[in-house]
């Protein structure tokens, strides 16, 4: 990678930049500009279920797509898969066996859309896809947004698999409501949250985010990644973000936001990542005993990461490599 890196400014030193094809910007067909020090299109997304994830999103991009069609299918992949026991099906229900879904959507374009406490339905991301484009709200909780759905054409589906309700009903044993660190790294249970931010060969950025949210949580409770700000945040002048683990205290800090604005503020997506979390190390108490993750990247496909806790890891598409990477920690 370093001797990757190198090779790259060396080129760049020598003027080999110039060899990038002229009006490269405006040509449909999409291929990683590797000659510069950073290729477009950039994926980035959380946990290791980000990798499938990533690789669908690039495909839709070779494939034509918007980058908001690479957003929502991105991770459209563990939503749908069964295994996964904290996005869509199979996601673990909260402490009364209910699986709630909570998801959002932001384009470039700057338009958003969002559900929470979403019931039923395998696919969030793509309600919350639909709130955005098809109503004049961002937001749509419960009952209502399973309606809204309905009225769209989408099915409703048991979401709490054998899987999940043996892991439930072990839980109800001493129903202790405490929420481990890092309990999506136990070995075989799939991870978090899954972030997901795109920036296309126009450096053009969207992202999306997609949970069961906690498992075994209180009924009704709603975490940070539907809300807008909290959870994702991408402004199309600057970068994106997003956040995974314990969405309270992404929420008491508006934590995507404050990574954007940070690094509108001239703050690279790392160092924006890391101030995010020295804000919530300053401001929440609890910062000690949880875990939160951000992940960001900037137009020019630059990204960063930080976490509080050791063991939260990202997955990167980038110059044809799509890989996983451990996140460096404020503890
Ligand atoms: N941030 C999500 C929530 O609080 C869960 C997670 O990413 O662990 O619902």
């Amino acid at each position: 990678m370093i001797n990757r890196r190198k090779f790259i400014e060396n080129l760049s030193a020598a003027g080999a930049l110039s060899l990038i094809p002229a009006g490269l910007k405006a040509n449909p067909i999409i291929y990683d500009v590797s000659l510069g020090a950073k290729s477009l299109p950039v994926v980035i997304s959380t946990w290791i279920h980000g990798i499938n994830a990533n690789a669908k999103a690039i495909e839709v991009l070779k494939n034509g797509g918007s980058v908001v069609d690479a957003v929502e299918q991105g991770v459209m992949i563990p939503e749908a898969d069964p295994e996964n026991r904290s996005v869509g099906l199979g996601g673990l229900p909260d402490r009364d066996g209910h699986v709630t879904l909570d998801a959002c959507i932001m384009g470039p374009d700057g338009n958003a859309g969002s559900v929470c406490f979403l019931e039923n339905i395998v696919h969030p991301i793509s309600v919350a896809r639909m709130v955005m484009e098809k109503t004049p709200h961002v937001m749509l909780a419960g009952e209502g947004a399973l309606q809204f759905a309905l009225e769209n054409g989408f099915e409703e589906q048991n979401l709490l698999t054998p899987g999940a309700e043996k892991a439930w009903k072990d839980w109800l044993k001493e129903s202790k409501y405490d929420p481990e660190l890092n309990w999506e790294n136990k070995p075989n249970e799939f991870h978090d949250t899954i972030g997901l931010l795109a920036v296309d060969q126009n450096g053009d950025i969207a992202g999306a985010c997609t949970t069961s949210g906690l498992g075994f949580k209180m009924r009704g409770r709603v975490g940070d990644s539907p809300i807008i700000g909290a959870g994702l945040y991408v402004d199309n002048e600057v970068g994106g973000a997003t956040a995974t683990g314990m969405g309270e205290l992404v929420i008491k800090v508006v934590g995507s936001f404050l990574v954007v604005e940070l690094m509108r503020n001239g703050k690279s997506p790392q160092q924006a990542c890391e101030e995010a979390v020295a804000r919530i190390v300053k401001k929440v108490p609890e910062n000690k005993i949880r875990q939160v993750g951000f992940i960001a990247m900037n137009k020019k496909g630059e990204t960063g990461a930080y976490c509080l806790q050791p063991g939260f890891n990202y997955a990167l598409y980038q110059d044809n490599i799509n890989e996983m990477h451990d996140s460096k920690s404020f503890y």
